[in-house]
């Protein structure tokens, strides 16, 4: 079977690695090349620990796509790092559901952390550098013989074929190309900043510090983060960025020191739910969605793109 996914981002690229890797002759065409891309080449990243419960397919597809980036990360591959994560919180409660004793979770004492905070949790993650690590997918799909077309597709119907899979993973352009309502972007402007080596990840996402990120990749870390539903403008904003780095001060004081590398604005494919599904087409092997993912189509990748070859090939 011949394949044909639209996108070239992280989900196009782990669905169209896994696809090739059973068999199917899959190929990526794409408006924007990986390092181009308005969500996967912007994000932190880490992974975070996805779904209401551990039951959630969410949380399935997030513990399978850790898996492959702790294996990525002890074979050496490039952009991917496994660190501690401190995720702080303001008051003590019972230890969240994704607490894991083989990944080291433990609480930090009050005197590490922010004033107003009164714990965090702390957890190895994987942190990932997304432009090494996207540069380091594709390479891996060229590798099993896949090719990056550029191309901008105004309809999913004009790739279909008798014998041609589609599959859609066009992060938030999936709207246009589905009519699909429920998908919207979620505007997030990150500072990467440059000069000071850190060793842990940092998050906070309530109190007065709420959405701020560290995010560490050796001498430089990506410091965030805002998340405005709706909005499509990607310019960034200097006094957001200022905002930015004072958040990330109050959370690595060592930061005063550290210099302005770049600032970008991304587009989180907004959803309600992450949509993975098989969509039926007369006369073709139909259309495999896989859009939607937020902010966490990093940690849900691999366990997405798994389903979809699962979808693909039974
Ligand atoms: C600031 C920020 C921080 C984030 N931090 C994290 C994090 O720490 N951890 C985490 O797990 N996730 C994080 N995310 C979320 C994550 O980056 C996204 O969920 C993920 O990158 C979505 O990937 P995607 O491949 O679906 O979309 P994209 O990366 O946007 O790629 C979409 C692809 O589809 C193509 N396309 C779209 N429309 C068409 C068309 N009509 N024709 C042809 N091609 C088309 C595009 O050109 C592109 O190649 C963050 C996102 C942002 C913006």
């Amino acid at each position: 079977m011949k394949a044909t996914v639209v996108g070239a981002g992280v989900i196009g690229l782990t669905s169209a690695i896994r696809l090739r890797e059973a068999g199917v002759d899959a190929h990526i065409v794409a408006a924007e090349l990986p390092a181009e891309t308005v969500a996967s080449a912007v994000a932190g990243a880490i992974w975070f620990p996805y779904g209401s419960s551990p039951d959630a397919p969410e949380a399935g597809w997030g513990r399978a796509s850790l898996e492959v980036f702790a294996d990525a990360a002890a074979a050496g591959a490039p952009g991917i790092a496994l660190r501690d994560m401190v995720d702080l919180r303001m008051e003590a409660g019972p230890d969240p559901w994704w607490a894991n004793p083989e990944r080291g979770f433990r609480h930090t004492g009050p005197g590490d952390i922010p004033a107003g905070y009164a714990l965090g949790y702390i957890q190895q993650t994987a942190v990932i550098d997304v432009l090494p690590h996207l540069d380091y997918l594709a390479g891996l799909f060229a590798s099993l013989g896949g090719t990056i077309t550029r191309q901008r597709v105004a309809a999913l119907a004009d790739l279909s074929g008798p014998d041609v899979l589609v599959v859609n993973c066009a992060g938030v352009g999936a709207r246009a190309l589905t009519g699909d309502a429920d998908l919207m972007p979620v505007r997030g402007q990150v500072v990467r900043l440059g000069g000071v080596e850190l060793e842990r990840v940092t998050i906070v996402d309530e109190g007065p510090l709420a959405y701020g990120y560290v995010m560490p990749h050796g001498s430089e870390c990506v410091v965030g983060g805002t998340r405005v539903p709706g909005e499509w403008d990607r310019t960034p904003d200097h006094a957001v960025t200022e905002r930015l780095i004072e958040k990330a001060i109050i959370l690595e004081p060592a930061l005063v020191d550290a210099h302005i590398v770049d600032v970008k604005v991304g587009l989180r494919p907004g959803r309600s739910s992450v949509r993975v599904e098989h969509e039926a087409v007369d006369g073709t092997p139909g259309i495999i969605h896989n859009y939607g993912h937020g902010g966490n189509g990093w940690s849900l990748s691999w366990g997405c793109a798994a389903e979809v070859m699962l979808l693909a090939v039974g």
